[in-house]
């Protein structure tokens, strides 16, 4: 059962409070408004885990609470607007703002402009006409893990250029590495680039590191959210959970036993909680690539969680692999149950795209 940070992160980030907090408290003279900018950028520093080297989590606060506090006296500028656009797709839209629209979709399309054309093209067949990996392998006489990786690399360019093509070119020849760095969530290769050192001198990448890191969902719309209430929902969302994982270069072996965990989590909701969603979600972590699973039911709960973990134990008919299964098959499995509210599981399963 790991949790969602790993310790050295988190370490790094509580070494960091008491600068954070000097950096604010310099800035702002009301407590409390101190405290809370205090708390939003541990918040962000800790949802950027995943995408940031531990050497780089220092830093990463202290330009965050800057910009935080920065944001409070300049208000929201025209990027930012288009920042939360393009990196919080379930945001806030004022559907009238059709000008901001039109801007924003020809900043994208200049951003494509940047990209290489094979980078672009395989880009749009993926994201625009809906080619799958697997297919687009056979294209390109590639495999659908080395496409999955190249997509996840194009995307990170792609951010970076969206922004870049709204701030204009960065100040030096050292930033486009950092800022690609960021945007692909690459820690080895911030660590290599010593990023946290950068961005504390850089203004330019400390004011665009944040919309590159502070992106809830990753890619998102590679996301699948389904109902699960009877049996017909475990075999939907088996499927899907093979689609998914194919999508994101599993092989088709990894991708059942990933559909199997999913199916064994869903059977679970169907049989005891009777109504529940699951979410599949890419996720990378530098390098690695994985698929992350949700499953939230609003059942009776789990009174006993080590009991239902032991291996062995299942409380209806010895069927099924149950919990302890879908722990086995999974790379990261976590449990939170309490009883008469419901029970979250949260599993992923990681791959590396590169040897
Ligand atoms: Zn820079």
């Amino acid at each position: 059962m790991t949790g969602a940070v790993n310790d050295s992160f988190g370490a790094a980030v509580v070494d960091a409070t008491a600068i954070i907090r000097q950096v604010v408290a310099s800035r702002v003279e009301n407590g409390d408004v101190v405290d809370e900018i205090v708390q939003e950028t541990l918040a962000r520093v800790l949802a950027a885990s995943r995408r940031l080297d531990d050497a780089a989590a220092g830093p990463y606060a202290i330009v965050t609470a800057r910009n935080l506090v920065a944001s409070r006296w300049r208000g929201k500028g025209i990027g930012k607007r288009h920042e939360h656009r393009l990196f919080d797709p379930r945001g806030a839209v004022d559907p009238e703002d059709s000008l901001i629209k039109r801007e924003e979709a020809e900043v994208m399309r200049a951003a494509l402009q940047r990209l290489r054309r094979s980078e672009r093209e395989v880009l749009v067949a993926h994201e625009v006409s809906g080619q799958d990996t697997k297919s687009l392998a056979d294209d390109l006489g590639s495999t659908p893990t080395a496409v999955a990786a190249q997509l996840h690399r194009t995307r990170a360019k792609l951010r970076v250029e969206y922004l870049l093509e709204m701030h204009g070119e960065p100040p030096s020849p050292d930033c486009r590495p950092v800022l690609l760095a960021l945007s692909a969530g690459a820690r080895r290769r911030q660590a290599g680039l010593d990023v946290g050192y950068h961005l504390l001198d850089c203004e330019f990448c400390a004011a665009l590191c944040e919309p590159l890191l502070d992106r809830s969902a990753k890619d998102g719309h590679d996301d699948a959210r389904l109902p699960v209430r009877v049996d017909a929902d475990v075999v939907v969302a088996r499927q899907r959970g093979r689609e998914v994982a194919i999508d994101a270069g599993f092989s088709a072996t990894e991708a059942t036993v990933i559909a199997t965990a999913i199916s064994e989590i869903a059977r679970n909701i169907v049989r005891f909680a009777r109504a529940g969603e699951i979410t599949m979600t890419r996720v990378t972590d530098g390098d690695v690539s994985g698929v992350m699973i949700v499953a939230r039911d609003a059942g009776p709960g789990i009174a006993d969680i080590d009991l239902a973990m032991t291996v062995g134990y299942t409380t209806y008919n010895g069927r099924g692999l149950g919990l302890p299964g879908s722990r086995r098959l999974m790379d990261e499995f976590e449990i939170t149950s309490e009883v008469g509210r419901g029970t979250t599981v949260t599993m992923t399963k990681w791959h590396r795209p590169w040897p």
